[in-house]
């Protein structure tokens, strides 16, 4: 289901990658520049950790008044 999202990326032919940590972008599944992991930049709402980043925040907030 989810892989759907990501035909449109491979069908331009490059699949740009991007670090978490210092934002650098790249083919390679590491950071040229700081050796991070590096992931697919996608659209949040195709993300379901957001989905589950959103239920934390209401966790959170609830513990913590
Ligand atoms: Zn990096």
């Amino acid at each position: 289901m989810v892989r759907g999202s990501f035909t449109g990326s491979e069908k331009m032919g490059t699949l740009m990658r991007k670090c978490e940590k210092c934002s650098e972008y790249t083919l390679k599944d590491v950071c040229k520049k700081c050796g991070a992991k590096t992931v697919v930049p996608v659209p949040s709402r195709f993300s379901p950790e957001d989905r589950y980043g959103k239920y934390r925040r209401m966790l959170k907030r609830c513990t913590y008044g």
